[in-house]
């Protein structure tokens, strides 16, 4: 449908001249919902919907549950419905929502920094056994993603995350979501400083604040003392760096973020130590708050005002409304050679040893955790973290127990040293549950995996970095397909006979760090899902026979 502004004036009539409409940006007054998520948000602050949850829809289930909650204000608890079985892709966007959705949920357990105990662990199994069907996922925001969730169960769940110091709050919908910090936080030997107070601060300061809990859309933040985030798309990001005179403290970036518009967060240039960096967050969000675009919700993303404003203004506009004072100056941070993923058996700085480990694609499940929990004791340690490469890490292990831990995690599928395949695959949640999808993912992942581990045994010494293949399920970037070297954005594509099935539309030679930047979508490069090993292992040869010395394959 046309929009007001450019109807045709009736015949005879003088054009209207155009009026210029605003951006629901509440600092200049749009404080009237202009969409159905704002008029939502407003009705009702989307943290009052834990009590209905506890006091109603868990005793009455699930056809009690209003849909204003039920399709907008769970996902402040990270609960969203999950996709019904037996529905193909070819008919995600020709169904309502509701002739979509599942009677049972997804929950997201948010786990800032990736951080856990091992006792922590072993409740996330046992959670997993008892209510999720032992479905457990390892996502690329280092938070657990359960599946078949009963909203009857969800108070029971809650209790035993709470008892171990966990949360899903905030875990999704238009709030500041799970903080990405760097799995060795604390114990590396290559960070500049260790971001785990600063993330630990503001989420006991502002996650669950109301007056953070109405933002424009979402809000990712990523706090690492080395840059093993992903920071550059993130809504805002900490990145260590040495100043030349203050010392080790934090590089600010903003308005970073993939999905259908990507863009590479910009630098404003200043310094931030680290006791300062929960009132520079505070102070970011608070511009997004009021500043952020609320009348469409495709450009309701900070990076949007970021690149409309540009660094210079947001910063600007940052120091003198908000933070009352001026941001110190300060350099750049280093750009690691290679992306950092932390597979494999690394020296801590107080000479233990932490060991990464790659599930394929993040896919683990209850009985896994749990085996993983007790190894890690096992092996001396009492933490754990998940990463933003869907892996996990065993931390603070004594030398000794290196071998046998490593071969322990190995019999669960979790290798430490594993094929470049197994180590670079990522795939988001897909078909199998999510309501937005087109196309399958994990399982497909899995497959990739092992066929490519068999197709290209033979050239495998040949990939000193390896090449990363990540698959989304629509053009979503949950996978991050764009910062792929090959990104697999899921589509209905035509095969050699004419039939619409499930395939990819590729986009080569994405990447972050060295090579950040997005992706190229090639005229004509669509592979059907049965295509894509053939395709994947044809790239990669053309790449290792064309490539000079040391060349990177975004190069
Ligand atoms: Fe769902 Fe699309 Fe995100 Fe995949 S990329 S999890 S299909 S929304």
């Amino acid at each position: 449908m046309a929009s007001p502004t450019r109807e045709t004036p009736a015949p005879g009539r003088a054009p209207r001249a155009r009026q210029k409409r605003g951006e629901g940006q509440w600092a200049l007054g749009y404080r009237e919902p202009l969409n159905p998520n704002e008029r939502s948000k407003k009705d009702d602050n989307p943290l009052n919907a834990r009590a209905r949850i506890e006091n109603v829809y868990a005793h009455r289930g699930f056809d009690s549950i209003d849909p204003g909650d039920l399709r907008g204000r769970f996902r402040w608890f990270g609960l969203y419905t999950q996709r019904k079985p037996g529905i193909d892709g070819g008919r995600t966007a020709t169904l309502e929502p509701e002739e979509l959705d599942d009677r049972y949920f997804m929950l997201r357990v948010r786990l800032d920094g990736g951080m856990l105990t091992t006792q922590q662990l072993a409740v996330l199994a046992e959670i997993s056994q008892t209510h999720a069907r032992g479905t457990a996922d390892i996502t690329d925001r280092q938070n657990i993603q359960y599946h078949w969730i009963r909203i009857e169960d969800v108070p029971a769940i809650w209790q035993k995350l709470e008892n171990a110091g966990m949360t899903t709050m905030e875990a999704c919908g238009d709030s500041p979501r799970v903080i990405l910090g760097s799995p060795v936080a604390g114990i590396a030997e290559d960070e500049v400083i260790d971001g785990t107070p600063a993330i630990e601060e503001i989420k006991r300061r502002f996650i669950g604040d109301p007056r953070y809990s109405n933002l424009p859309r979402k809000f990712k933040t990523a706090i690492s003392g080395q840059a093993d985030v992903a920071h550059e798309i993130h809504d805002i990001a900490f990145v260590g760096v040495d100043h030349p005179e203050h010392g080790p403290g934090f590089d600010l970036w903003v308005g970073g973020g993939l999905s259908t518009n990507p863009m590479i967060g910009q630098r404003l240039g200043a310094w931030v130590p680290r006791d300062e960096v929960p009132d520079v967050w505070e102070g970011v969000i608070s511009v997004f708050r009021d500043y952020g675009y609320r009348r469409l919700r495709a450009r309701a993303r900070i990076k949007f005002l970021v690149k409309d404003w540009g660094a210079q203004k947001f910063r600007e506009v940052l120091e003198s409304e908000y933070l009352k004072r001026k941001l110190v100056d300060g350099p750049a941070p280093e750009v690691p050679p290679a992306p950092i993923d932390h597979v494999g058996v690394h020296k801590q700085v107080d000479g233990r040893f932490y060991v990464g480990a790659a599930p394929v694609a993040g896919r683990v499940n209850g009985e896994t955790l749990l085996a993983v929990a007790k190894a890690a004791e096992r092996a001396g340690s009492e933490r754990v973290r998940l990463t933003p490469q869907q892996k996990l890490v065993v931390l603070d292990v004594p030398e000794p127990e290196v071998p046998a831990l490593e071969a322990e995690l190995a019999e669960l599928g979790l290798h430490t040293r594993p094929s470049p395949w197994r180590r670079s695959v990522m795939a988001c949640t897909g078909l199998e549950f999510c309501k937005l999808a087109i196309v399958e993912t994990k399982a497909r992942a899995q497959a990739l995996v092992a066929e490519l581990e068999t197709r290209l045994a033979d050239i495998q010494g040949d990939l000193d970095t390896p090449v990363s293949v990540h698959l989304n399920g629509c053009p979503n970037s949950c996978a991050r397909i764009q910062t792929a070297d090959i990104g697999l954005k899921g589509q209905i594509v035509t095969d050699g006979e004419g039939r619409q099935v499930e395939g990819f539309q590729v986009h080569l030679g994405g990447g972050l760090g060295l090579d950040a930047g997005f992706g190229r979508k090639l005229r004509g490069h669509k592979v059907t899902t049965t295509e894509l090993t053939a395709y994947v292992e044809r790239v990669v040869r053309a790449y290792i026979d064309g490539r000079e010395s040391g060349e990177r394959f975004a190069q």
